[in-house]
């Protein structure tokens, strides 16, 4: 690897993905590396939302519901994801958002081990679900059981036999460590708990084989590594094995097995339906469908080979371009191993915000997560070896004046010299 123009270049002609950066809208000069808080937009999104609109909800009216499938969206749109994530069909609804279907699987979870005393969850997981794991606890008298991945092996061992749910992130949202969820759910199983794991993170990121690693419930973020667009739809996945016994508190009537009968009493429909909740937000999933086009058209296996391969190449050029910066280079807090890494790269920086605001201003969008970490997050399906060399050019530049009074120099973005 070098830090050079020319070697970025080359491997940008040399990528069989290089040319899926034209299918999404991204503003020139903008270099896109916030891909796992909001994928960009896809350009099969506007033509088909322009369609559903005026020619399905326009012209069809209430007719959509059947003439265009939209009742049937939800689990359609569930088996495009499931595709993705090594699900066979039937076993997935798209619907609500991730911290709605937190609260209906982790209770689902609760209840499918009625006997079960204690409530484990990932301490480090995205607040939500760390909420929403207290609020399942106190709402159904378990005792909440907090623990770092690491020791959750530990925590399993000690709690054997009273563990009902256990809830954990595949990909830590901070530093982008990967837990390996078929070994941790077997781990889960032994101890008789029910694993429901959160793959917000880790859905069209890393190759996940959901079936082959028996998981029971999970959940998932639409509007990352899927591109489904702000505030897209999230995705719950039950395994088939448990769909006669699960008893989902949230029970509206798109998941009653007859749902025009407008029966007095609830009775859930068998198979995934009963996943379902109310009247799904169609514009928001016929856009998530949309927008799987690129990323099912690369393969996740081919977009996870290439995001290693920049974070490999970011990690190089962090020591290359800023370990002569006076403090030396930033740490790299992600494990640099690639079974133990998702597809951002977490750098720690004590301005952390701040130097994610003058990337902002220099085209290069990150994010930053309390304390100190600046996130990057590397989609190969639309970032470039060459977008790589300039971001870190601009973070070396970035760090060289963040937290003096000079103000950041604009002119010195050459990188070969380095
Ligand atoms: C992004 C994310 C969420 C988001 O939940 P919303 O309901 O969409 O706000 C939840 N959990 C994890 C782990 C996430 O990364």
């Amino acid at each position: 690897m070098e830090a050079t123009h020319d070697w970025a270049r080359r491997q940008d002609d040399e990528d069989p993905l290089f040319g899926f950066r034209e299918e999404f809208t991204l503003p020139r000069g903008v270099i896109h590396l916030n891909g796992n808080s909001l994928g960009p937009l896809p350009r099969t999104v506007p033509t088909a939302l322009d369609r559903v609109v005026r020619h399905e909800w326009g012209e069809h009216l209430i007719g959509g519901w059947f003439e265009d499938a939209w009742l049937a969206a939800p689990v359609r749109v569930g088996d495009r994801i499931g595709r993705l994530i090594g699900s066979a069909p039937g076993q997935i609804v798209v619907s609500e958002s991730t911290t709605v279907q937190l609260f209906n699987t982790v209770t689902a979870a609760a209840r499918l081990r009625p006997k079960a005393s204690v409530l484990v969850s990932d301490r480090d997981n995205f607040p939500t679900d760390r909420y929403l794991a207290t609020s399942v606890a106190r709402l159904l008298g378990l005792r909440l059981v907090e623990t770092p991945m690491a020791d959750l092996g530990r925590v399993l061992e000690r709690h054997r036999g009273e563990v009902g749910p256990v809830l954990c992130g595949a990909v830590d949202f901070r530093t982008g460590e990967l837990w390996d969820v078929a070994r941790i759910t077997a781990d889960v199983h032994a101890a008789g708990g029910v694993a429901v794991w959160d793959l917000s993170h880790a859905a069209g990121a890393v190759p996940l084989e959901l079936d082959a690693a028996s998981v029971d419930l999970a959940v998932g973020c639409g509007y990352k590594y899927l591109c489904g667009g702000p505030g897209a739809p999230a995705f719950a996945y039950a395994a088939a094995r448990h769909h006669g016994e699960l008893d989902l508190p949230i029970t509206g009537w798109h998941a009653h097995s007859r749902m025009f009968d407008m029966a007095d009493e609830f009775d859930p429909a068998p198979g995934v339906d009963r996943v379902r909740t109310g009247t799904p937000h169609v514009l928001s999933l016929l856009a998530l469908e949309a927008a799987l086009g690129p990323l099912e058209a690369a393969g996740v296996p081919a977009v996870r080979r290439k995001s290693l391969a920049l974070g490999d190449y970011l990690v190089f050029l962090v020591d290359a371009l800023l370990g002569g910066l006076p403090g030396g280079p930033p740490e790299v807090v992600t494990p640099t191993e690639p079974d133990r890494r998702g597809n951002h790269v977490a750098l720690r920086c004590p301005d952390a915000p701040k130097v994610s605001e003058a990337l902002a201003a220099r085209g290069v969008i990150t994010d930053s997560r309390p304390p100190d970490l600046l996130r990057l997050c590397l989609n190969g399906l639309y970032v470039s070896y060459t977008d790589v060399l300039e971001a870190v050019a601009a973070l070396r530049d970035v760090l060289a004046t963040v937290g003096t009074s000079t103000p950041p120099s604009s002119t010195d973005t050459r990188v070969e010299a380095s």
